[in-house]
């Protein structure tokens, strides 16, 4: 088979699904099966799976009447069904014939005027018509492409392929995996002794090798694009550790046993001849700034500069004063970049970053830009690094001389994911909370409540504390929502008398922003109403009430990010989500994990048993190619293997690993270069 000799209306179908070139067909795998080997007495056919039956026509009308369909009857020996078709052609009622011999294949469902199958499979049955041996695969398919077409193509693809094994049997053995070429077979066409089930859930052998293959070239190629990093330059930095032990000591507080740990993993990386590539990982609240600080200081003291970069401009400009506080005693200068400065301040930040007179450098996504040079950039850290996309992160990169890159998360990733979506990164976790937390309480609230949440807030401050009023998010229109918060600012402000509220939302200037972050800061601001703009970062441990609006539109992960800014001081600290009545089924499972779980991790797992790993932060822009047929939670034993193996034939027989790569994604340069 060759795809030169297919016609250009069948090439471009097939390069929708993906399939270009004769293998890929080989690896496009049934979607599921139809079981046609067994023919039902319409009596015993089960309701609601699908079966087989046959029986002879004995009406066949078109009516019109809700609409156009075309409405038959059909009997065996024990019962009869109404087949009903609301689209079809004119060979469908030709097949429907009264007098007819058919098979159908669907499911029987109860209609009104008795049993029916809608839209069934039909086949016209002759003298001598044996049932199929063995299960029918269903194909994911396009427009213009059926069922029979796509599976012819597959077969003569598989039959002219070299389906031989690219892994050896020392390998297969040890796992028990069957070999390839009869398994890619079998999946195609299975024999009639497979028990439906192992191939419907995918337990069956032939799917585990497949499944395997498929998480094994996942892990090579990140672990390629991993060593291709290795053989990349950066400088190694092993200072004494004079300036983070003076920064240590002007602290009011130590480390906790978690941020030695992965202060040290990240001394390690830093003292290698290649660029350290390190995700820095802790729930909000573990105290990940502190941690990024105390790498800056031994770059600096190495004689390096540092860029910290943070998504929004609150963030960064908090980021930045919170370093000028603790490094400016130390006679180190901090410069702040960011897209509003006005033109003589961003001139006289980019001399410094230019000129070196800087060693600390702290900005937005302004820092990405292409004006920004650095005279001896040797450490990147980026917070909340899933924040970026993966364009900006490769720029940053390409800044300076390839510096070691530190990136921190706040959005926990579950185990196999990161196993999955960030093998080439080294991950360090900070897994523990600094001492004197108290947990933080949250309390679901229908929005007819909100009476007592005011009460609530006017006794929090009345004992000296501060409160966070998130206004929901409204995706559909930025003025809606702005306007919301407006007039929330409104309605507090005069049912709270007394109490200063304060306001602030995206589209204010950065320095008004500044200005009320400023105030609520110091207190002198009580209540802030804030959009969305505060989920990442903002550190005032004074506050310790947050109630947000509409939690049910918001996502896990940001509720969990909202809620780590209450709870930062020794106070005890309330999280109120109000909700609007009625809440969708999804809505209620997803409050009540936000509700049951205050572990971020726990919260990230279950929201991907929820919503599927795509749709978590991150790994949409990762560049890794998503998984066909491996799935993470349920795979996680073969993906635990297929890491072992991809990092052991890798060290002993490379040309194995590349012949499995060939095969499975022939398109890898391109991941390589993320
Ligand atoms: P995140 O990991 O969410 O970025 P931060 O770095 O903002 O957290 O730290 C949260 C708060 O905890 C800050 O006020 C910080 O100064 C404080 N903190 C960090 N480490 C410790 C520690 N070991 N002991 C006490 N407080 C700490
Ligand atoms: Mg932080």
């Amino acid at each position: 088979m060759d795809f030169a000799t297919l016609t250009p209306a069948v090439t471009s179908r097939l390069a929708k699904l993906g399939l270009l070139r004769p293998f890929d067909l080989v690896l496009h795998l049934p979607l599921r099966y139809e079981d046609e080997t067994q023919l039902v007495s319409m009596r015993d056919a089960l309701f609601g799976a699908p079966s087989l039956v046959e029986g002879e026509v004995l009406s066949c009308d078109v009516q019109f009447r809700p609409r156009r369909q075309l409405v038959a009857r059909v009997a065996d020996d024990t019962g009869k069904l109404i087949v009903r078709l609301i689209h079809f052609y004119p060979s469908q009622a030709k097949q429907l014939t009264v007098g007819n011999r058919v098979r159908l294949y669907g499911e029987i469902r109860h209609g009104f005027w008795g049993d029916e199958m809608v839209h069934p499979k039909i086949k016209t049955v002759g003298e001598n018509n044996s049932l199929s041996e063995a299960l029918s695969p269903v194909y994911p398919t396009t427009a213009g492409m059926a069922q029979h077409q796509i599976a012819k193509l597959i077969h003569q693809a598989l039959a002219a392929s070299d389906l031989r094994d690219t892994l050896p049997p020392e390998i297969l053995e040890p796992l028990n995996l069957p070999a390839f070429a009869p398994s890619v077979k079998l999946l195609h066409a299975p024999t009639p002794d497979i028990p439906n089930i192992q191939l419907t859930e995918r337990t069956h052998p032939a799917w585990q090798r497949l499944k395997f293959d498929e998480l094994l070239a996942q892990q090579l190629s990140l672990r390629m694009a991993r060593a291709v990093r290795r053989e990349k330059n950066a400088p190694q930095i092993a200072p004494k550790g004079e300036l983070a032990r003076k920064l240590l000591a002007s602290l009011p507080f130590g480390l906790t046993g978690a941020q030695q740990r992965v202060l040290l993993e990240i001394e390690h990386d830093l003292a290698q001849p290649h660029p350290m590539q390190r995700l820095l990982q802790g729930d909000v609240g573990a105290g990940k700034t502190i941690v990024a600080a105390l790498a800056a200081c031994h770059a600096i003291e190495a004689g390096y500069q540092v860029a910290l970069l943070a998504p929004t401009e609150i963030l960064a400009e908090q980021h930045y004063r919170k370093l000028a506080t603790w490094l400016e005693p130390l006679n180190i200068r901090v410069a702040w970049l960011a897209g509003s400065l006005k033109a003589k301040a961003k001139r006289a930040a980019l001399e410094d970053a230019a000129l070196g007179t800087a060693p600390l450098i702290v900005g937005t996504h302004a820092l990405f830009q292409s004006q920004v040079e650095f005279a001896n950039l040797g450490l990147a850290i980026v917070d909340e690094q899933h924040r970026f996309g993966v364009a900006q992160r490769l720029a940053l990169r390409e800044k300076g001389n390839g510096p070691h890159q530190l990136m921190m998360s706040a959005t926990p990733i579950p185990r196999t994911l990161a196993m999955s979506f960030y093998a080439d990164l080294d991950v360090s976790v900070i897994d523990e909370l600094p001492p004197g937390r108290t947990p933080i309480v949250t309390k679901l609230i229908s929005d007819a409540r909100r009476d007592e949440v005011t009460e609530r807030i006017a006794a929090k401050v009345e004992e000296g504390r501060q409160v966070y009023w998130v206004c929901p998010l409204i995706e559909e229109s930025e003025a809606l929502q702005l306007q919301t918060a407006v007039d929330t600012h409104a309605q507090l402000t005069e049912e709270l008398n007394g109490i200063a509220v304060g306001l602030i939302h995206g589209r204010m200037k950065p320095d008004e922003k500044a200005a009320v972050m400023d105030g609520f800061i110091k207190n002198e601001i009580q209540v802030l109403v804030a959009t969305t703009v505060i989920e990442v970062g903002v550190d005032v441990p004074n506050a310790s009430l947050m109630v947000i609006e509409h939690a049910e539109r918001m996502g896990l992960a940001q509720l969990h990010q909202l809620r780590g800014r209450v709870g930062r001081g020794a106070h005890a600290s309330l999280c109120v989500l109000l909700y609007s009545t009625p809440l969708g089924e999804l809505a209620k499972s997803r409050l009540r994990v936000i509700y049951e779980n205050t572990d971020g991790f726990e919260i990230a797992r279950q929201d991907m048993e929820l919503r599927g790993p795509g749709e978590l932060a991150g790994v949409r822009q990762s560049g890794v190619p998503m998984l066909r047929f491996a799935d993470l939670e349920k795979d996680a034993d073969l993906l635990d293997v297929a890491r072992e193996t991809a990092e052991h034939l890798l060290a002993t027989q490379p040309a194995v690993a590349i012949a499995h790569l060939d095969r499975w994604l022939p398109g890898r340069e391109m991941l390589l270069k993320v």
